[in-house]
C-alpha cells in the first residue's frame, strides 16, 4: 500500500474561488497529498484543480494521495457509500486513496468501501487511545485504520498518543500543525519558535512543520497563499537538534483549539480522557 506523503495541502476554510488555485499552485511545487472532506464545502473546487492537473499531464492520478472524510451526519450504514461517492464526484475521482471518519462516533461499513475498491484505505480521525484500541482489539475487523488524524502543534504535542499509535503502526497526521488561524494564539509568534527559526533560517511555520516531521508526523498546513504553499513543503533540507527539539516539546500546554464542543455529551465525545 501507499504510503501517506509526509506534507499534504490543508483545505478547511479554502473558499472556493482560491483553493483551485491553491491546489494547482501545490501540484507544481510537489505537494501529491490532499486533504479534504464533505464538511469543507469545497471538494468540487479542490477537483477542478487535481483534474486540470491530470489533464495537463503534469501528474497521473496514481501519483496523488487524496483524503477525504465522512462527516457524522452520515454514519449510518445505509449512508455511507452515498456519502462517500458523492465526494467522489465533486472530487472529480473514481477512488479515494484514504477516507477517515471524521469524528469517532461510529465507524461502520468504512471496511466496505475498501471492498468495492471507492477508498484504497480508511482511517480515523480525533480519535482517542481508548476508541482506537477498542477499533483495533475489534474480532472482525477487516482493515487497520490507515492514520489517526489529530490536531497537533506544540501547544498540544500529543506525547501519548503518538506513542500509542505509532506503536501499533497507526501513523499520525497532525492537524493544524500550524495552531490555525483567528484562535487569539499565535503559535508562529511565540518566542521559542521564533528563536528556532532564526538559527536555522527558516521561517516559523517550516520549523513547525519540520519539528512533526522528525517525530514521524505527517503534516496536512492548509494555505491559499502561494509563497506559503511553496515555502510550507520545503522543509526536507534542514534538521532540528535534539536540544530544539526538547525545547519545542516543552511548549505543550494540553492547549485543544478543536474541540468540538457541541458533542461534548456525547457518549462518544474522545476528549474527556487524558490521551
Ligand atoms: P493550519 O495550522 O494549517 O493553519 C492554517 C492557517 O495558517 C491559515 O490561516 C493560513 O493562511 C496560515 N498559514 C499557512 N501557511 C503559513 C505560513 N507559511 N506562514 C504563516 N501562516 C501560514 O490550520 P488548519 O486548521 O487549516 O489545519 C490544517 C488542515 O487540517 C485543514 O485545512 C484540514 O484539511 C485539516 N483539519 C482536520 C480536522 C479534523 O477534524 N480532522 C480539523 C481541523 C483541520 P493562508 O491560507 O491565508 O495562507
Amino acid at each position: 500500500m501507499q504510503r501517506i506523503p509526509a506534507v499534504g495541502l490543508g483545505t478547511w476554510q479554502a473558499a472556493p474561488g482560491e483553493v483551485t488555485e491553491a491546489v494547482k499552485l501545490a501540484i507544481d511545487a510537489g505537494y501529491r497529498h490532499f486533504d479534504c472532506a464533505y464538511l469543507y464545502h469545497n471538494e468540487s473546487e479542490v477537483g477542478a484543480g487535481i483534474q486540470c492537473k491530470i489533464k495537463e499531464g503534469v501528474v497521473k492520478r496514481e501519483d496523488l494521495f487524496i483524503v477525504s472524510k465522512l462527516w457524522c451526519t452520515s454514519h449510518k450504514k445505509s449512508l455511507v457509500k452515498a456519502a462517500c461517492t458523492k465526494s467522489l464526484k465533486a472530487l472529480k475521482l473514481d477512488y479515494l486513496d484514504l477516507y477517515l471518519i471524521h469524528w469517532p462516533m461510529g465507524f461502520k461499513a468504512m471496511e466496505d468501501l475498501v471492498v468495492t475498491g471507492l477508498v484504497k484505505a480508511i482511517g480515523v480521525s480525533n480519535f482517542n487511545h481508548e476508541q482506537l484500541e477498542r477499533l483495533l482489539n475489534k474480532p472482525n475487523l477487516r482493515f487497520k485504520p490507515m492514520t489517526n488524524q489529530i490536531e497537533c502543534h506544540p501547544y498540544l504535542t500529543q506525547k501519548d498518543l503518538i506513542r500509542f499509535c505509532q506503536a501499533r503502526d497507526v501513523s499520525v497526521t497532525a492537524y493544524r500543525p500550524l495552531g490555525g488561524s483567528s484562535e487569539g494564539v499565535d503559535l508562529l509568534d511565540d518566542p521559542v519558535i521564533q528563536r528556532v527559526a532564526r538559527k536555522y533560517n527558516k521561517s516559523p511555520a517550516q520549523i513547525l512543520l519540520r519539528f512533526q516531521i522528525q517525530r514521524n508526523v505527517i503534516v496536512i498546513p492548509k494555505s491559499v497563499t502561494p509563497k506559503r504553499i511553496l515555502e510550507n513543503i520545503q522543509v526536507f533540507d534542514f534538521e532540528l537538534s535534539e536540544q530544539d527539539m526538547n525545547d519545542i516539546l516543552g511548549l505543550d500546554r494540553n492547549f485543544r483549539m478543536c474541540s468540538l464542543p457541541i458533542a461534548k455529551n456525547h457518549k462518544d465525545y474522545p476528549f474527556n480522557i487524558d490521551y
